[in-house]
């Protein structure tokens, strides 16, 4: 049985007062924070960079789970090891070489996630699982809140999460978008392990952590 994990999105809070979600957070009990980072080519939007993780890095112990929504997230590892991340997660459709992309984040001896689009097939990342340390199922299009899960991410955790077992991998399996109450139960039963969540999460901080507080 994997540990289950709960990483919400600071991007979702308030970004006038990232501070005060950070203290949300800790309150809650949950040891993660996730901390969108786009870059306006990959997504639309732009938002949180190395500054705010270096910010962030400053004012805390949690694991600090940085999801990469750039175009060449290559370009971007060593920036980001510097200012603090504890795991770098980029995208198997950006323009950056995965291999030597994972490598390099393990060379700075940091976690390595891939992640993939709704519209992406596991056989994208499906080469790659026993070099990385987790993967990620995006449940929406990336780079907007308060989108609704899409019921197709679940057929994807079951087929990767049977996938480290035929294997005997170790990766975790993390869902990001669209997880609220509902949603997230359903996430947990298909094999996933990292519950990102968002608006969800600051607007009833309590419901979702019930899930984890066994
Ligand atoms: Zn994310």
């Amino acid at each position: 049985m994997h540990e289950k994990i709960l990483a919400p999105s600071i991007f979702a809070y308030d970004n006038c007062y990232i501070g005060d979600g950070l203290k949300v957070i800790e309150a809650s009990g949950a040891t993660w924070v996730h901390v969108d980072a786009m870059d306006g080519t990959f997504v639309p939007t732009i938002a949180l960079g190395q500054g705010v993780v270096s910010a962030l890095r400053k004012r805390t112990k949690l694991f600090l789970d940085v999801h990469l929504m750039v175009q060449t997230p290559g370009n971007l590892i060593e920036s980001f090891a510097a200012a603090g991340a504890d795991m770098l997660t980029f995208h198997c459709e950006s323009a950056s070489a995965i291999e030597e992309t994972l490598q390099m984040v393990k060379n700075f001896g940091l976690s390595a996630g891939l992640a993939l689009n709704p519209r992406t097939a596991i056989h994208s990342v499906e080469k790659y699982l026993d070099c990385m340390d987790a993967v990620l199922v995006m449940g929406v299009e990336p780079g907007k809140c308060r989108q609704k899960f899409l019921p197709s991410t679940c057929e994807k955790v079951r087929t990767l999460a049977s996938l480290r077992e035929k294997r005997g991998l170790a990766y975790k399996i993390s869902v990001d978008g669209g997880i609220n109450a509902e949603t997230l139960p359903l996430a947990a039963k298909a094999g996933a392990d990292i519950f990102v969540t968002g608006s969800a999460f600051f607007s009833n901080a309590e419901q979702l952590g019930e899930f984890f507080s066994c």
